[in-house]
């Protein structure tokens, strides 16, 4: 049977990146090796390199000024890579979720924290609107798609300071002003390749501004004078997300793709407005992510919930399980998702409400 996998990460990955990385297993550019075992400083493999950073500048369209990293450590690493090197004395965090609250804790190792606003009140299941920024912050931090909780910012949210975001489920997803960002980071394994890389972009005359002292790999300079090598780099997953990205530009690009996934997302929600049996998690429309939608049974259906998830998962869904949090079901969205999924999900639900 065909399993149709909405896993929040690692996820689903294009047709075009599995078949890729499954010949360079075992022929890696006509190398006669595999991609695992060839040097990070061969020709080969500092080409993959240089046209990973090339297309996300590309795609993205990065302005001048900014550096693309794969590192590694993932986006929780960059929890305090970001205030380490960017946050002088203050900075300011918006609190959407249970990400934004361990990028909080850490930051709090370097400086004053201003949490602006806070979701935490009603289980992060809406965007703060109303806030102030401190303009004396050096920064506002925000993560995009909350990938937990099923809400997400579908924009760039307007600061007086640069922003530093967190896009590890969304990225690739929308375009994205980057000139408005001291850095962006993300971990590969939602929306961009298998796990093991960290994308961050980050923009170069920000950096060298903090008093303290930073240790060397943990120091954004370092990396970028080393392109990347300072250690070696998750090299499989680097090459991963190079056939994501090469994919993606197939596509038409991130402006493409958020049309895409406004359909895509579209199409679920409506089923969740429309079947009795469910209702989406997230009332304020402008606030749902279009990358993790979350549902939870109507009321007075509580009790079959167990009932569906074994129903869907015997027509082939495949991680649709709600996060412990939130508790009912998360059904992962990301660009690589076919629509055919989405309905057949949707096939799921109608079909079991006609049982009921
Ligand atoms: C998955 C996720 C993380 C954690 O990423 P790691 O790469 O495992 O550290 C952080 N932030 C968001 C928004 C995520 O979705």
């Amino acid at each position: 049977m065909k399993k149709h996998n909405f896993y929040a990460g690692p996820s689903i990955l294009p047709e075009f990146t599995k078949q890729k990385v499954a010949e360079a297993a075992i022929d890696f550019a006509g190398t006669g090796l595999s991609v695992m075992e060839v040097s990070h400083r061969s020709k080969e493999f500092v080409a993959v390199m240089d046209e990973a950073i090339a297309l996300v500048k590309e795609l993205l369209h990065v302005p001048s000024g900014y550096s693309v990293l794969f590192l590694q450590g993932g986006a929780s690493t960059q929890f305090l890579m970001a205030p380490y090197n960017l946050m002088n004395k203050k900075a300011a965090y918006l609190n959407t979720g249970s990400w934004s609250s361990k990028a909080i804790k850490e930051a709090k190792l370097f400086g004053e924290v201003v949490e602006v606003a806070s979701s935490k009140d009603a289980n992060f299941n809406y965007i703060p609107k109303e806030y102030s920024i401190p303009e004396d912050a050096d920064y506002l931090h925000y993560t995009s798609n909350n990938t937990i909780f099923g809400t997400a910012f579908l924009s760039d949210p307007e600061s007086p300071i640069p922003l530093v975001s967190d896009m590890s489920s969304d990225i690739f997803s929308r375009p994205v002003d980057v000139a408005k960002y001291n850095a962006i980071y993300a971990g590969a394994q939602k929306n961009l390749g298998p796990s093991g890389a960290t994308l961050v972009i980050v923009k170069d005359e920000a950096l060298g501004k903090v008093d303290r002292p930073i240790p060397t790999i943990l120091d954004y300079r370092t990396q970028i004078n080393n392109g990347s090598m300072f250690n070696t780099p998750s090299t499989l997953s680097v090459f991963g997300c190079l056939q994501t990205l090469i994919w993606l530009k197939e596509q038409g690009g991130v402006e493409t793709i958020e049309k895409i996934n406004i359909k895509k997302a579209g199409l679920l929600y409506d089923e969740l407005d429309r079947n009795k049996l469910f209702e989406p998690n997230i009332k304020a429309v402008e606030d749902r992510s279009r990358m993790n939608v979350t549902f939870v049974m109507a009321p007075g259906y509580a009790d079959k919930e167990q009932a569906f998830l074994e129903y869907a998962t015997s027509k082939g869904m495949v991680g649709i399980k709600g996060h412990r949090s939130v508790g009912g079901f998360r059904a992962s969205l990301y660009n690589a998702m076919p629509v055919d999924s989405i309905n057949a999900l949707i096939q799921a639900m109608q079909d079991f409400e006609k049982s009921i």
